[in-house]
């Protein structure tokens, strides 16, 4: 689905006088819109070309500090600019804001080239790489979410500590209870199917006041793009309707976690290039080797679908999220589950990343670990069947932040495939999360040990 406006579209909205604001945003390594809003008649005569934020803005945290420890940014290196460039392929209307439209940029150095750390460059990376075996990936992210009664500037007042789910009961596939939530579900589907998103449906999902919003599968960039902006716009419209929407993957210890599970499938000159009729399942030889790739160095990968520490609470047996590195034909208790087997729709569904997870970062590490199951013709072990969460062969997902930050600090793969200073940037940004973590007293121990320890 083309974006909705052409740059001449922009013009002519700009000069009738129905946009006066564009959001000029790229996506930061939290998976966040950053950027600036430009009165739009400067965004159409003159920063359409470019314009500049600070280069911190790629080397920080979700609290905009400015750690030690990146070799491209710093105090000593005195912290100067990047170039936003914006993708005029990606203008589109913001119908939920008043007379706005928004545009992504792609985040350049000042020779011109991309910076290799950047969300959407790393993405590309691996989309360029595939093209090359001659493919395409098509990927669908779903995003699961939680909405609260209150506002998000309360519970911060509240410090967090009243969390009322918008719903009193698991409301997985509920109609009735979800009738009761039209009123932020509603805008939030038309608004983002308005602003060029394929949007298919929303749900409950199976927890009290748990949402899903799926939008259809598309080539791997739109579909990252089209997550960090229909989650942007889920906040948004949520916070516009006097409600919170949270993505932290795991609020509560005794309720379900939020996942995003990712849908993959490669494609060759329009047809589906993982379905083999007259193959077991359906599953091409190259959908084999490439699923062999994807599971084998999950692992190495894990920090990208799981990038804080309470990403990894949600790894639990018995609540749909899975803890084994192993697939299985539509059982949900495995890491990677076989859709569509049979059909032309065959596809493989990743379920370990969570909510938090930055969908360019997933996916081009999911992509790189596809391809190298590709070009080294790795075999695919047989599926697992029953409670693969009781199945003891089977290799774990890491289960702490630390310990997808040394498999990530270590996998020479990802170093092949991604770059040293890759890999050393979000090695650092995964050591300065669990630093931060440990430097604080947390309300666990405290009422553990205030009194009795
Ligand atoms: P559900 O599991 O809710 O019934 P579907 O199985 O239809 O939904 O699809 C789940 C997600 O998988 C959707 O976002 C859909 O667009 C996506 N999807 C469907 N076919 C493919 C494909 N061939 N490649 C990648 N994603 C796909």
């Amino acid at each position: 689905m083309p974006a909705t406006l052409s740059f001449d579209d922009l013009k002519s909205r700009v000069s009738d006088g129905t946009v006066d604001t564009v959001l000029v945003c790229f996506v930061d390594m939290q998976g966040r819109l950053m950027g600036k809003r430009f009165h739009a008649v400067n965004f159409v005569e003159n920063s359409y070309k470019e314009t500049h934020c600070c280069n911190y803005l790629l080397a920080t945290d979700l609290e905009m500090a400015t750690p030690e420890g990146y070799a491209s940014t710093s105090w000593q290196s005195g912290y100067g600019d990047y170039v936003m460039k914006p993708d005029l392929d990606t203008i589109r209307h913001v119908p939920w804001l008043e007379g706005t439209a928004m545009v992504l940029c792609d985040i350049l150095d000042h020779h011109g080239a991309p910076v290799s750390h950047s969300p959407r460059a790393m993405l590309k990376k691996q989309i360029a790489r595939l093209k090359e075996l001659g493919f395409d990936a098509m990927m669908a992210t779903e995003l699961e979410f939680f909405l609260f009664e209150n506002t998000l500037d309360e519970l911060r007042k509240d410090g967090f500590r009243t969390l009322k789910p918008i719903s009193g009961y698991n409301e997985d596939y509920h109609i009735f209870q979800t009738t009761k939530e039209e009123g932020i579900m509603r805008p939030i589907r038309n608004h983002l199917f308005a602003a060029g998103l394929p949007i298919e449906n929303s749900k409950g999902e199976a927890e009290a006041g748990q949402e899903e919003l799926n939008i259809r599968y598309s080539p791997a960039l739109d579909c990252a793009d089209y997550h960090s902006i229909a989650k942007h716009a889920i906040k948004e419209i949520a916070w516009q309707n006097g409600h919170a929407a949270t993505f932290l993957p795991k609020w509560h210890k005794d309720r379900v976690g939020s996942s995003s599970h990712v849908h993959q499938s490669l494609w060759k000159d329009g047809e589906a290039a993982f379905f083999d009729k007259d193959k077991d399942l359906g599953m091409s030889e190259m959908m084999g080797h490439y699923m062999a790739g994807l599971i084998a160095y999950a692992p190495d990968y894990t920090y990208f679908l799981a990038p804080y520490v309470n990403s990894y609470k949600r790894f639990a047996k018995g609540t749909f999220a899975p803890t084994k590195t192993v697939w299985s034909v539509d059982n949900r208790t495995a890491g990677f589950r076989l859709c569509g087997d049979g059909t032309k729709g065959i596809r493989v569904e990743c379920r370990i990343g969570g909510s938090d997870l930055n969908p360019y970062l997933a996916q081009a590490a999911m992509l790189a670990a596809g391809i190298k199951g590709i070009e080294d013709k790795m075999e695919l072990a047989a599926p697992t069947k029953g409670d693969v969460y009781e199945d003891a062969k089977a290799a774990d997902i890491p289960q702490t932040l630390r310990d997808a930050t040394e498999l990530l600090r270590k996998s020479t793969f990802l170093r092949e495939v991604m770059g040293d200073d890759v890999v050393d940037h979000y090695t650092r940004a995964a050591e300065w999360e669990q630093e931060e973590f440990d430097r604080v007293v947390t309300d666990w121990e405290i009422a553990r040990g205030f009194e009795r320890a």
